[in-house]
């Protein structure tokens, strides 16, 4: 067993860190306080090359493995959560997915400009009265000739308000339940797309989240998403590489966290000695890179499991192991950043510290793409197996 990364691994990483070094931790105050997108950021993400990191090179992407885009997520998200997480709402839940369900001729139209930068993409599953209960949709899809007119409100959306292509769920047939899902590819030109609102979030601000509205909305029966009544196959087939990928948008977070207590704690002196010279300080300075490097041996794992299995792999511990991933993560950069502000003291209670950032992004992890108490349950039931 060898733990070290590749040499092509380590050479993205250490690229992504350079870009995010330079492009995003200057202005990463400036993205949360101002809650906005920085101009010109979505194409020098395009110029590094990773807007399409996993999508395969024919239509425009980097043909990358899970891992890659995992050691990208964490990279990003050490200076910015907000970026990682738009990001990887464009790259993973949009692209990745497009790569791995779409048809040739899908692919050959929406992925080349979603790689290069062109356009964004999102995900839209979750709605007002359908979070936890995903498979509960209520926004219907009406087959009229060689189209679909779809009706309902999606909410939460990741790069909603901004996006040019969404990937969407939809119910084609309530009376079948999870059976009845089928997904679409949404240009958001379509008539009958609207953005209802812009969410007001208390951490990754400058990502943007926001509701969005299908009234009436046209879209081509071409652009289902494999077959009617199938899209259950394509929400699925997503979801271990989602966990995969999220898990490390946590464990770049909490680097950081770490990373700004480390630095801290020697600099700031009380009765006379640096507080890091304290053996309570340094018990959470041991736990914190303890529970981070946890967190990284299983969230790598989880990206090479997942990576297997979207090759063809065989077995089914990447279900348990995804979703282990993530649960310990989030959880584990929750009590990581917590650790920070509290070793920072008053100061880390105050906006110019930026550990307070940390903490408030690093909260969306244990809620977004599936809950802890989600993630547990999908534990418990690979476990059992009832
Ligand atoms: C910033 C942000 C970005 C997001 N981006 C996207 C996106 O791009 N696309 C998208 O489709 N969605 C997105 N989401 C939605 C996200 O996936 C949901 O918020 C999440 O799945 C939880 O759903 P909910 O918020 O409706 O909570 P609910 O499902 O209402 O859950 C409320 C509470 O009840 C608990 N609970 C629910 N069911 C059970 C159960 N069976 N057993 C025990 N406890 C349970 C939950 O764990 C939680 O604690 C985003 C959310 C946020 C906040």
């Amino acid at each position: 067993m060898d733990f070290t990364l590749s040499e092509e691994h380590r050479m993205l990483k250490e690229s992504v860190a350079n870009f995010a070094a330079k492009e995003i931790q200057p202005i990463a105050e400036e993205i949360d306080r101002e809650d906005k997108w920085p101009d010109g950021l979505w194409q020098k993400l395009a110029d590094l090359g990773i807007m399409g990191i996993t999508v395969d090179p024919e239509y425009g992407g980097a043909g990358a493995d899970i891992l890659s885009a995992s050691l990208a997520c964490e990279e990003l998200a050490k200076a910015s959560a907000a970026v990682a997480l738009s990001w990887g709402a464009h790259a993973n839940l949009c692209c990745n997915n497009l790569n791995s369900h779409a048809n040739e001729g899908q692919k050959k139209k929406y992925l080349p400009p979603l790689c290069n930068g062109k356009h964004i993409g999102a995900l839209g599953l979750t709605e007002p009265n359908a979070g936890s209960d995903a498979v509960n949709i209520q926004t219907t899809a009406k087959k009229e000739g060689d189209r679909y007119v779809v009706n309902g409100t999606k909410t939460f959306i990741t790069n909603g308000p901004i996006a040019d292509t969404i990937v969407l769920y939809t119910k084609t047939d309530k009376s079948l339940g999870p059976k009845g899902i089928t997904a679409f590819i949404l240009d958001t030109k379509f008539p009958g797309f609207s953005v209802s609102k812009k969410l007001n979030k208390v951490g990754n601000r400058g990502s943007a989240t926001g509701e969005l509205i299908m009234d009436n909305c046209i879209i081509p029966a071409e652009n289902i998403i494999g077959q009617e009544n199938r899209g259950i196959a394509v929400m699925m087939g997503g979801l271990d590489v989602e966990r995969a990928f999220f898990g490390t948008y946590a464990l770049g977070i909490a680097e950081a966290a770490f990373a700004e207590s480390i630095k801290y704690s020697k600099e700031r002196v009380q009765f006379g000695k640096p507080i890091a010279s304290f053996q309570l300080i340094q018990q959470k300075l041991a736990d914190m890179y303890t529970q981070i490097e946890a967190a990284r041996l299983l969230c790598y794992k989880a990206a090479i499991l997942a990576d297997s299995a979207k090759r063809g792999g065989k077995g089914t511990e990447v279900h348990q192991i995804a979703a282990a991933a993530i649960l310990f993560t989030a959880e584990a950069a929750c009590k990581v950043c917590e650790e920070a502000v509290q070793i920072h003291g008053g100061y880390g209670y105050c906006l110019e510290y930026p550990v307070q950032r940390f903490w408030r992004d690093a909260k969306l992890g244990t809620i977004g793409a599936g809950t802890s108490e989600v993630r547990r349950l999908i534990v418990a039931r690979e476990l059992i197996q009832m």
